[in-house]
């Protein structure tokens, strides 16, 4: 990763803004804090910036208001900096359009990661023309030629689990909550069929994981969604 990363921390927490500010800038990146999501708007509208670390708890906005204000205004990803450990909690900031929750405490070594893991993401995504082809492993797809191979070999998959590896693909890394891949695969009107998404990974698994029940490719983030194997 480009060591001069923009990095806009948001976080009420003296301590930690404090202590974050210091790792992050110790490793290179230009850090601008913010207390308050009313000024985090602000610095976000007027700066470029390469990533957004948010905590939810402000006290003027919650952070999840604060998700797809910040989305329309910058393109970098949020990764969302929380003490809120609950599954539901982490799915309503990726559904509100957060890239990557990380539950506090964590250490800095892990943000690091999941900060150039997300950047990454954004720069491929940033290319003028978006990868349509995965390989990782022994895995691969191609969207454009509508092909799946493992190891090698051509995978038959149906038409509906070719949709759903073509939504993994177009976001691959990054967390997909159920009700995300059930709106992109089935429509609107599905987001709470849960049991098509069960139905089909499991078909998709048998088919890509050598070992389905430990799966490598098509991961699950429990209770939250699914994601497919970033490298
Ligand atoms: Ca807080």
């Amino acid at each position: 990763m480009d060591s001069k990363q923009q990095v806009l921390l948001i976080e009420d927490d003296e301590h930690l803004r404090v202590m974050l500010l210091t790792a992050l800038t110790e490793y290179g990146h230009k850090v601008t804090a913010a207390k308050t999501a009313s000024a985090a708007f602000q610095i976000a509208r007027e700066s470029i910036l390469n990533v957004i670390l948010l905590d939810l708890g402000l006290p003027d906005f919650d952070g999840n208001q604060l998700i797809p204000m910040l989305k329309e205004i910058s393109d970098a990803p949020i990764i969302v900096i929380s003490a809120r450990d609950k599954e539901a909690q982490k799915i309503a900031a990726l559904d509100a359009g957060a890239d990557d929750y990380l539950t506090k405490p964590f250490g800095v070594g892990e943000l690091l990661a999941r900060m150039r893991s997300a950047l990454r993401r954004s720069l491929q995504i940033a290319q003028p023309v978006p990868s349509s082809r995965y390989i990782c492993r022994a895995l691969e797809i191609d969207i454009q030629k509508h092909q799946v191979l493992f190891a090698g070999e051509l995978v038959h998959v149906t038409p509906v689990e070719f949709r759903l590896l073509t939504v993994l693909v177009r976001h691959t890394g990054k967390v997909m909550t159920h009700r995300q891949l059930l709106r992109e695969v089935w429509g609107p009107n599905h987001e709470e069929d849960g049991h098509y998404l069960r139905i089909y990974m499991r078909q998709l698994r048998r088919k890509l994981e050598l070992n389905p029940a430990e799966p490598q490719y098509l991961l699950t983030e429990p209770g939250v969604g699914y994601r497919l194997e970033f490298e």
